[in-house]
């Protein structure tokens, strides 16, 4: 059984607070802040140059990727670490969409994260423009409600991008078998893990996914801005063509070729050089996750989210779920909808308890079992009724709005 006291005890939390968005962006490992000072003054500092070679800069990407592979349940060796979650979308639709050329359409649903929607969208309208100079390979974006996906899936989709769980609402899709319904139609499948990494068991390859792509400062707590990862199946590594395509996927990037030649597997997937500050915080993050047990953190996050459910549900049973109420079907998250949800999550954040607001209507609470008790839950279900039955809320201060919600 994993001891999640331990866990909590690894972050770095600020004292008085109750943290539920960990979804958006995880705590501090307390152990970062040395690592990467360690990593500046001894790695970069004495070493300089040489520490792409000495230190193991160069080869950072791959190992990290190692070590996010087993979170997710993929294979050995597939997994590679840079750029940001975009970009990585935006090489794995390339990729797919070249290994699918006699077919024209990507499927997703209207839940997904506006990124990967522009991605899609934007690459579909440079290839109608022709900038790849050829013009006539059509691309069309499809997107129905996340419900629909499943009868959505026929023999006219090249590729499924789809986010496994729904950033606003926490729907979950069934990755198993929206995978296996796509390789019936001859799709190929991209999962977006962005809300899945570190929130729930993954299992990429027992899946049989194509592609996937996620993020590392969500509930992986790699820090602001930490580096994305790309997996990409071993039976496609040596034919996937990322599109956006750097010196550091070449198969010799210090031959210098002015043609690209993708590395063998994984490797082509990188850019240019990585984000080594970034990546060693993220290292001293993963650090937490050795001998946690998935299904013993899903477990405990089900106990969360649905104690806070409960105790909300029992004090506010007017204010309406926007989580679907089985487990089962929701990720990490629970959403509540209210007209004046921006307002009440400031009120909330001003009483200690962090939550998020996303447009139009929703409060956000992210369950964190690495580093959230069942007590700070209850607590939190006990002031967001406070906040709500006393009007706390409404108040000029709590609506005016930042710049990042
Ligand atoms: C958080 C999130 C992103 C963010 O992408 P970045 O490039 O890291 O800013 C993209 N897609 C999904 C589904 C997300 O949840």
């Amino acid at each position: 059984m994993t001891d999640f006291s331990q866990s909590r005890a690894a972050f770095d939390l600020p004292e008085g607070v109750i943290y539920l968005d960990g979804n958006s962006l995880g705590p501090l490992p307390r152990s970062a802040a040395e690592r990467v000072s360690r990593m500046m003054t001894q790695e970069w500092g004495r070493l300089l140059i040489r520490g792409w070679n000495e230190a193991g800069w160069y080869v950072q990407p791959r190992r990290v990727g190692d070590r996010i592979a087993p979170l997710i349940g993929a294979e050995p060796g597939s997994v590679v670490m840079g750029d940001t979650l975009s970009i990585k979308v935006f090489q794995a639709l390339s990729a797919a969409a070249q290994m699918r050329p006699e077919r024209r359409v990507i499927l997703s649903d209207s839940g997904n994260f506006p990124s990967d929607l522009y991605v899609a969208q934007e690459l579909v309208a440079a290839l109608e423009r022709g900038v790849d100079g050829s013009a006539d390979r059509g691309l069309e974006l499809r997107i129905v409600a996340p419900e629909e996906v499943e009868a959505a899936i026929d023999d006219s989709i090249a590729v499924t991008l789809l986010t496994e769980v729904d950033y606003r609402t926490g729907r979950l899709h069934d990755m198993a078998a929206l995978t296996a319904n796509a390789h019936a139609a001859g799709a190929l499948t991209i999962w977006d893990l962005a809300h899945s990494a570190g929130a729930l068991p993954v299992h990429l390859a027992e899946a049989g996914a194509d592609f996937a792509v996620g993020c590392t400062y969500k509930y992986l707590n790699g820090g602001p801005g930490a580096p994305a990862f790309i997996y990409v199946a071993p039976r496609h590594a040596e034919t996937a063509r990322p599109a956006l395509a750097g010196w550091m996927g070449h198969a010799a990037p210090f031959a210098f070729d002015p043609h690209w030649a993708p590395a063998s597997g994984i490797e082509r997937m990188r850019v240019g050089t990585p984000p080594v500050l970034a990546l060693t915080a993220l290292e001293a993050a993963l650090d937490i996750w050795e001998g946690v047990s998935m299904d013993a953190l899903r477990q405990e996050s089900i106990r969360l989210s649905e104690a806070f459910i409960a105790a909300v549900g029992a004090r506010l049973p007017g204010l309406p779920l926007a989580s679907p109420r089985d487990p089962e079907r929701r990720g990490s998250q629970v959403s509540f909808r209210h007209p004046d949800a921006y307002a009440i999550v400031q009120a909330l954040i001003a009483q200690g308890v962090i939550g998020d607001f996303r447009a139009p209507d929703i409060m956000r609470f992210g369950f964190t079992p690495l580093y959230l008790t069942l007590a700070e839950t209850e607590r939190a279900a006990d002031l967001l009724a406070e906040v709500v039955l006393t009007e706390a809320w409404n108040q000029p201060e709590y609506r005016i709005r930042a710049q990042v919600t």
